[in-house]
């Protein structure tokens, strides 16, 4: 069975329990993990498809730009090629299957979207179903852990190269595209995100873009980015420093890397994403920096950079072998400095194992 055939049938079940008659599938990364289409999407209304999904049967419609690839990469799949709009011709579809309970992603399509179906289709209901495909999603099968692998080991690969080129001086404009040009050149299908380069009090920023500025001797520098191959993220981050680091940097990032390596060592399958947060940031906080790591410990990857499971104060997710997770702890210092720290973790049933490679060493020569 393919692989695409296996995931129709694992929805096919999820549909039986939640008693829907089928599903719309309009969120990209659903929608190529269930048929195969490689395509995104455009901006907001440049959908390049939505899938139909019943017991039975299951329908791709998309326009004329990917009629033609979508024949190839969906097998699995009735192409419905658009000569209307995607409400109009869903619409169409879920008349001829007679269809009432219809699952719909609320937290993907807009409230106008839901209202023209609902305005088409007045007999039909479209509870929300958002979270059903990623919950299929978060568990990888071993081709995906295969692709994320590699894409982990491009982004190791684009680091080393980044290190070779850091002198002080050099803008983090510069470096952030000198790290994009080497995944792209080396097999990155795009980005998993944009390249992020902090350097000295930016550092504390946890989402800073590059600028113009210069990176200097001896303060904080941070990477963060990630290869796209065959589709799949890859996540790093690494914390830097040209030169002697002050006691200050020295001090967060080995308390960075204590939190890390303490959360790693006691991920398993079975924990809670709550608890598992709970194992890196207690280091954090029982060293006197708990106000100054605001985000959470880490999220999945896959298809999409973000995904289930969360490792979070507030999730509900359980961890379970097939999971890929990132682990970033972080101390962000206002105005001073930032270390932040980021590994690529496999869940197994034994236990883990750590997809990122590259050191973790904060001082270069
Ligand atoms: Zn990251
Ligand atoms: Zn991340």
């Amino acid at each position: 069975m393919s692989a695409t055939a296996s995931r129709l049938a694992r929805i096919r079940a999820v549909l039986a329990a939640r008693e829907l008659d089928a599903l719309l599938v309009s969120q990209p990364h659903n929608r190529r993990y269930l048929c195969g289409l490689r395509a995104g999407d455009g901006s907001a209304g440049e959908s390049a498809g939505w899938l139909i999904v019943t017991h039975e049967q299951a329908w791709l419609l998309t326009s004329f730009l990917h009629a033609e690839e979508a024949r190839t990469e969906a097998p699995d799949f009735r192409v419905h090629q658009l000569t209307e709009t995607l409400p109009a011709a869903a619409a169409d579809v879920l008349g001829d299957l007679s269809v009432r309970r219809v699952g719909t992603e609320h937290r993907h399509l807009t409230a106008w979207t839901l209202a023209d179906l609902q305005r088409r289709r007045p007999e039909c209901t479209f509870p929300d179903a958002s979270g059903l495909v990623e919950r299929l999603r978060a568990v990888k099968e071993p081709e995906e852990v295969a692709a994320i692998r590699r894409a982990a080991a491009l982004t190791d690969a684009a680091l080393a190269e980044g290190l070779a080129v850091l002198r002080p001086g050099i803008s983090e404009r510069a470096l952030a595209w000198h790290l994009e040009r080497y995944l792209r050149e080396h097999g990155s299908d795009g980005l998993a995100f944009e390249v992020s380069v902090a350097s000295g009090p930016r550092a504390a920023l946890p989402h800073a873009r590059p600028t113009d500025r210069a990176i200097g001797r001896g303060e904080p520098v941070w990477i963060d980015m990630g290869a796209r191959v065959d589709g799949y993220c890859a996540d790093l981050t690494r914390t830097l420093c040209l030169g002697p680091a002050d006691e200050q940097l020295r001090r967060i990032h080995a308390v960075v890397c204590e939190a890390l390596a303490t959360a790693v060592g006691g991920l398993k399958a079975g924990l809670g994403g709550r608890e598992a947060d709970a194992l890196g940031r207690s280091v954090i906080e029982a060293a006197g920096y708990g106000e100054a790591f605001g985000h959470s410990l880490g999220h999945g990857v896959g298809l999409a950079v973000h995904e289930p499971p969360a490792l979070s104060r507030r999730s509900e997710d359980v961890l379970a072998p097939g999971m890929v997770v990132t682990v970033e702890p972080g101390i962000y210092l206002p105005n001073r400095s930032g270390v932040r720290v980021e590994d690529l973790v496999l869940l197994s049933e034994s236990g883990v194992d750590v997809l990122s490679q590259a050191p973790k060493q904060l001082e270069l020569a």
